[in-house]
């Protein structure tokens, strides 16, 4: 039985064609900038977002982390969305190393934050409140079920931002399934933001590794955080790498992973005690089951007959479609999810 795995798609493994460049890798020390597969990958990264520079880190979590250590101080505050990822599920790192507050502005379901909600959130000067000067949006929004921002969207929110002194921080994670989906360069969605991240290690398949990307300013400063961390590495280019044949290769094959995604939430809503809130967008589904059906018991006896999805509480669930699953794969985890769901419902 083949296990079907639904739950990210950072289960994505590295390509034959990642693991010869890993091998082949021309490296050197990067804490004396003297790997050239890494700044090979910061360059062409740089380049892809529209961005001066870009700096290689261990992971989406670090990326987010540098950018608000590198604009925020000690004490300040962030704006950012009640469903967002660094609020959820980065370990209050933003609170817990940076020392600024999170301030939590409500997402609406398409993974935008209301535009005068956020001119509203922003403290004016008075001595009882703490300065905000970050906003920080997410593209795609994992929480809002992939949900892509536009260019649009994203310009007006940081015009905002900007109109009041705050920097904007784009988790872009999942970045290039936005621009796949908008049919727009990448660059686009990121030209007003002032830093922008995105993982390698998710759709893109590259095994480890996230990039950062702002001005050469700010790619120097957060450098030099990246440091503080413990995330300064040496030949770290054998993974970097991988990272160029994820930017060089995967990206425009997303497109199969969105249609992938299309095929379950069609095959999901014809099953009819499953309903799909939303239209799907990229390559994220969410879905909910009726509140009599036990969500562990559906997941664990999913599990017994090889689909793995991800758990959301309250009957909610994920599924993300990847690399590793084929449109038949969809087919096959559409029947057994409908027999599963026969046998508790
Ligand atoms: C996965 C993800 C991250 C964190 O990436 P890791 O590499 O797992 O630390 C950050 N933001 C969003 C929106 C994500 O989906």
């Amino acid at each position: 039985m083949k296990v079907i795995d639904l739950r990210s798609d950072t289960v994505t493994l590295p390509t034959d064609e990642m693991r010869r460049a890993m091998y082949q890798a021309e490296v050197g020390d990067d804490v004396y900038k003297e790997d050239p597969t890494i700044n090979a990958l910061e360059q062409l990264a740089a380049q892809m977002l529209g961005k001066e520079a870009a700096l290689f880190t261990a992971s989406g979590t670090m990326s987010n982390l540098l950018a608000i250590l590198t604009q925020t101080h000690h004490g300040e505050e962030v704006l950012l969305g009640s469903e967002s990822h660094t609020f959820w599920y980065e370990v209050g790192g933003a609170s817990a190393l940076g020392g600024v507050v999170m301030h939590t502005v409500p997402n609406s379901q398409d993974g935008q934050i209301d535009l005068s909600m956020i001119e509203d959130s922003i403290r004016s000067q008075n001595i009882h409140f703490p300065q905000t000067t970050l906003l920080c949006l997410e593209n795609t929004h994992n929480r809002c079920g992939g949900a892509v921002l536009t260019a649009d969207y994203t310009s007006n929110a940081a015009e905002i931002a900007h109109r009041h002194g705050l920097l904007v921080h784009l988790d872009g994670a999942r970045i290039f399934n936005a621009a796949i989906a908008l049919n727009v360069p990448t660059s686009e969605l990121a030209r007003d933001v002032d830093s922008v991240c995105f993982c390698l290690s998710k759709g893109l398949s590259a095994p480890v590794g996230s990039v950062l990307c702002g001005t050469h300013e700010f790619i120097e400063s957060a450098r030099k955080w990246r440091k503080m961390i413990g995330g300064g590495m040496r030949q770290a280019g054998i993974i970097a790498a991988a990272g160029i044949v994820a930017l060089q290769t995967m990206v425009t094959r997303l497109v199969e992973d969105h249609d992938n995604a299309r095929r379950l939430a069609k095959g999901l809503s014809n099953i009819t005690s499953i309903v799909v809130p939303h239209e799907v967008q990229t390559n994220i589904v969410n879905f909910e089951t009726p509140l009599e059906v036990s969500g562990p018991d559906f997941i664990q006896l999913l599990n017994t007959r090889g689909v793995k999805i991800g758990y959301r509480g309250y009957n909610k669930y994920r599924a993300v479609t990847n690399r590793m699953v084929a449109a038949d794969d969809i087919d096959e985890a559409l029947n057994r999810i409908d027999i599963s769901l026969k046998e508790l419902y």
